[in-house]
């Protein structure tokens, strides 16, 4: 296919008009009230539909646990 027409900037930026991205929707936690993703688990308590599914807090102390044993290693 030969391309017979020039594209002027106006064409382009017409077209580049519709290509921005939606931002993502958020939605309240049950438990905590912060703001979350739709049909995944809260990243800030753990929660999921209510019911508490992941330990967070330990999940960030498992966490921190091993940065130090990291650092530890690394001297
Ligand atoms: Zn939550």
């Amino acid at each position: 296919m030969v391309v017979r027409m020039r594209s002027t900037r106006s064409h382009r930026n017409n077209r580049r008009s519709h290509f921005a991205l939606a931002p993502p929707r958020l939605s309240a936690c049950v438990s905590c009230g912060k703001p979350r993703l739709s049909h995944i688990l809260c990243p800030h308590c753990g929660a999921y539909r209510g019911r508490t599914i992941v330990n967070m807090q330990a999940r960030i102390e498992k966490k921190l646990k091993k940065r130090v044993e990291k650092e530890k290693a690394a001297r």
